[in-house]
C-alpha cells in the first residue's frame, strides 16, 4: 500500500472542515471516525487520480477520504478526522468514506448493471482493489481503535442504505456480484480483522526455517551495534529486556518495539515523501523532506491547522504530520 497525500484543498467540504463551518464538522474532528464506509466508484475508470482531481474543485461538495486502485496506490484526499460527503446520509457524520476504482473494461448499461469486455482482466483488477481496501481498513482500524467485527463499524454504501444512514446505492457489492468475485462484506470484515492480526505481529518470521531465522536485537539505534544489550529469538523476551531509551530491532534492522524515554516515542513514516515543516501546521514553511519511510523519534505533539496532530522531530529538523506516521 502506498498512501499519497493529495488533499482536496479546493473542495467545498474540505474548506468547511478547515473553517469549521458548523458543529457537524467540529464534532467529527474532535471525535474522529466511528466507522469506515466502503464504496466503489460506479464508473469504468481505474485511475484514482482522475477522481481525486475531479473532486478537488471549488463548488464540489462530494468529498471522500481516499480513492484507491488495484496496484495498492491510495490517494488520500481528506484528513481522516475531517467530515466527508460520500454517503448521502447520516453516515457522513460518523464514517470515513473510501472509494475503490473500477476496471476500464466494464461498461455501465443502466443503473448498476454493466457489461464487461474482459472478465478475467476485470477480476484481477477487482481483486487488487479489494486487497488494497483490506490493507487500508486494517491500518485505519488500528489507528482509530475500531473493531472491524463490531456492528456498523465497517459497512458498505449498500449496507448503509439498508441501515438508513446512506443513499440508495448498491456499491460495492454490485461490482463483486456481477463479476462473480465471491466477495461479501462479512468476508471483507473478516479479512480486515485477519490483516490487523498479521500486522500486529509485525516481523514474526513467516518461514521459521534455519536460513531465515528471526533474531531480535535490543539496541539504542540499529546503526549503533555497540549499544546492544541482548539478542533474542522470541520477541516477547526481547521486549522484556528492552529498557527505557532502547529499541527492539528485527534481523533486517526494522524497529519493532521501542521503550521510549518519558514524553517521547518513535514513529515509522508511512508516506513516500513527507514534508518537514518549521512549525506544527501546513501554514509553516517546509524545511526538509523525509523520503526513507524510516523510524523517527517524536519529542512533542501539537494540533495544527485542520485538527491534524503534528509531532516535533527529536533531531530538531522540524515538525511532521502524524497522519503519515505510525507508532512503533
Ligand atoms: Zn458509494
Amino acid at each position: 500500500m502506498n498512501i499519497i497525500k493529495y488533499y482536496s484543498v479546493n473542495n467545498d467540504c474540505y474548506k468547511n472542515n478547515v473553517n469549521q463551518a458548523d458543529s457537524r464538522y467540529t464534532t467529527f474532528q474532535q471525535r474522529g471516525p466511528k466507522g469506515l464506509m466502503l464504496h466503489s466508484v460506479g464508473c469504468s475508470q481505474s485511475s484514482a487520480k482522475v477522481f481525486a482531481d475531479s473532486w478537488n474543485r471549488s463548488g464540489k461538495e462530494v468529498a471522500v477520504h481516499a480513492v484507491l486502485q488495484a496496484d495498492g496506490t491510495v490517494y488520500h484526499c481528506l484528513p481522516w478526522n475531517f467530515r466527508g460527503w460520500h454517503a448521502g446520509g447520516e453516515a457522513n457524520n460518523t464514517h470515513v468514506g473510501v472509494e475503490m476504482t473500477e476496471p476500464d473494461c466494464i461498461k455501465y448499461a443502466s443503473g448498476a448493471s454493466f457489461t464487461c469486455s474482459d472478465k478475467a482482466k476485470a477480476q484481477v483488477q477487482v481483486k487488487g482493489t479489494y486487497e488494497t481496501a483490506v490493507e487500508l481498513f486494517a491500518y485505519l482500524c488500528k489507528q482509530y481503535n475500531l473493531d472491524p467485527a463490531a456492528d456498523g463499524v465497517i459497512i458498505s454504501h449498500r449496507e448503509g442504505n439498508k441501515r438508513g444512514v446512506a443513499s440508495n446505492h448498491g456499491d460495492p457489492e454490485h461490482l463483486w456480484n456481477q463479476l462473480g468475485m465471491g466477495y461479501t462484506m462479512d468476508g471483507f470484515r473478516r479479512d480486515v480483522k485477519a490483516a490487523m492480526a498479521e500486522s500486529g505481529e509485525g516481523t514474526a518470521p513467516s518461514n521459521p526455517s534455519a536460513d531465515n531465522e528471526q533474531m531480535y536485537r535490543v539496541r539504542k539505534a540499529w546503526d549503533d551495534p555497540k549499544s546492544q544489550t541482548g539478542a533474542f529469538r522470541v520477541l516477547e523476551n526481547a521486549k522484556r529486556a528492552c529498557t527505557e531509551g532502547y529499541t527492539v530491532y528485527d534481523k533486517d534492522g526494522n524497529a519493532v518495539y521501542t521503550n521510549a524515554a518519558a514524553g517521547s516515542y518513535k514513529v515509522k513514516i508511512t508516506a513516500s515523501v513527507l514534508n518537514i515543516r518549521k512549525g506544527p501546521g501546513t501554514n509553516y514553511a517546509v524545511s526538509g523532506q523525509i523520503k526513507d519511510k524510516g523510524v523517527y523519534t517524536i519529542v512533542e505533539e501539537s494540533t495544527g491547522t485542520g485538527a491534524t496532530l503534528w509531532g516535533k522531530l527529536k533531531s530538531g529538523a522540524g515538525w511532521i504530520s502524524l497522519d503519515y506516521a505510525t507508532k512503533v
